[in-house]
């Protein structure tokens, strides 16, 4: 690699210094100990301890912070393939590095930021839903769908969260339910997918952000992981999916990253009256406006939108519904692709799964009407396969009164915003 010389500066063990050090002699902890001088306290690439978290990082940082080390530049090459090819999960496990290195690592306050499998249960039809334990307790859900195609390949998806729970509270979600308590970190939505991968011993060929939480509320740790799941671990821009139901300003911000991935769109309903019934953050963004930012997003992208809706039967799944779509997508220049997702009943909801009958009236409607329809295939119904079920089930009390409060404050700043 040409450019692997030109990323590494300086070798100085900067990784472990405090920001306050300014021209000092400090006494490094290592088996080696030597006595380093530090010309400059221009440590600002290094985080804060608590946040060194190597998973995520890019191979250029790696490089980085194994010169930081007085480490040799190829170091950081191997702690990249530690991390993505290897899954290592602890710095113990980086066997192929020396152990003063690793050593000064954890010292500094460096970790993988890898976590433990709570839960796995595995559906008849081979998806498996998996339980994380994040360190501070709380529990997200991922899921792995493995899919064989017409000719014979297998494709994984990987389903992740970007949040633990969520404040937008749909009608009809599982996690929505759950309530919420926080944004998850970059590395916590990464490891989702090494995971998947670590479970099903096979590659993982396509991640959607449609698990727990709103991607877009989090936007810039999705953006980081879909980074490092782009570049890192290996898996195409076009085999991304980032979905939302809908901030203001969001889907503006994303169009100019330029990226590759598709933006799923989750409309649920072909008027805004019947939207904020089933969407109750849709009162601060109304469907046209939605509309609008997804027509300027194809025309900043390239990148047609998919429109996500789920049928609630009698609510939203009949035929005048599906009418009302199409003139709406028409209307916008924008009737392509609409995804049905027939609802997965979960306990104590108003709604119900509509008929197959009904499904396919759905789906005919929109054909009829030039927008391409595909019905998802209801995947794991026997492992609680709506999103935030699993969770629920285990963690029933996760987010205590403080975290609920937090959960309705959110959802106020939400409605306020844009
Ligand atoms: S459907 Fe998505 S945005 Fe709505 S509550 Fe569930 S996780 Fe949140």
């Amino acid at each position: 690699m040409a450019l692997l010389q030109h990323v590494c500066s300086i070798p100085l063990v900067r990784a472990v210094r405090s920001r306050s050090l300014s021209n000092i002699s400090i006494s490094i902890p290592s088996s080696r100990a030597p006595i380093v001088s530090i010309p400059s306290p221009s440590s600002a690439r290094v985080p804060p301890v608590g946040s060194r978290v190597l998973l995520g990082m890019s191979e250029k940082e790696l490089q980085q912070l194994a010169v930081d080390f007085g480490q040799q530049c190829y170091r950081g090459k191997q702690l990249h393939h530690l991390l993505y090819k290897t899954k290592a999960k602890e710095i113990e496990d980086f066997s192929h590095l020396p152990k003063a290195f690793r050593y000064d690592l954890k010292e500094a306050g460096w970790i993988v930021g890898r976590s433990p499998v709570y839960r796995v249960v595995t559906a008849a039809d081979g998806t498996v839903k998996i339980l994380i334990k994040l360190e501070d307790n709380r529990l997200i859900e991922t899921v792995g769908i493995p899919v064989e195609d017409d000719k014979g390949s297998q494709r994984l998806t990987a389903c992740v969260s970007s949040q633990v729970g969520c404040p937008l509270r749909c009608s009809f979600c599982a996690t929505g339910q759950g309530g919420y308590s926080r944004n998850l970190k970059r590395h916590e939505i990464i490891e989702q997918v090494l995971i998947i991968e670590e479970l099903f011993k096979y590659r993982v060929t396509n991640v959607v952000f449609m698990g727990m939480g709103e991607p877009m509320l989090n936007l810039k740790a999705v953006l980081e992981a879909h980074r490092c799941l782009n570049k890192d671990v290996q898996i195409g821009q076009r085999m991304i999916t980032i979905s939302t139901v809908g901030v203001p300003n969001t889907i503006k911000k994303l169009a100019s990253h330029k990226l590759q991935s598709t933006l799923a769109v989750s409309l649920h309903a072909p008027n805004q009256k019947l939207r904020e019934t089933i969407v109750p953050s849709a009162k601060s963004y109304p469907l046209n406006a939605i509309m609008k930012d997804c027509k300027d997003y194809f025309l900043e992208t390239g990148r047609r939108v998919s429109f996500e809706y789920a049928l609630l039967a009698g609510v939203n799944d009949g035929k005048e519904h599906a009418v009302e779509l199409a003139e709406l997508l028409h209307g916008w220049g924008l009737g392509h692709h609409v995804n049905l997702i027939p609802f997965n009943p979960i306990k104590d909801s108003e709604y119900r799964r509509p008929y197959k009958k009904a499904v396919l009236a759905f789906a005919a409607a929109l054909e009829s009407r030039k927008v391409t329809a595909s019905i998802r295939q209801t995947r794991g119904l026997d492992a609680s396969a709506a999103c935030g079920q699993l969770r629920n089930e285990f963690q029933k009390s996760p987010l205590s009164a403080l975290d609920e409060s937090e959960s309705e404050s959110k959802s106020q700043s939400i409605v306020s915003v844009g």
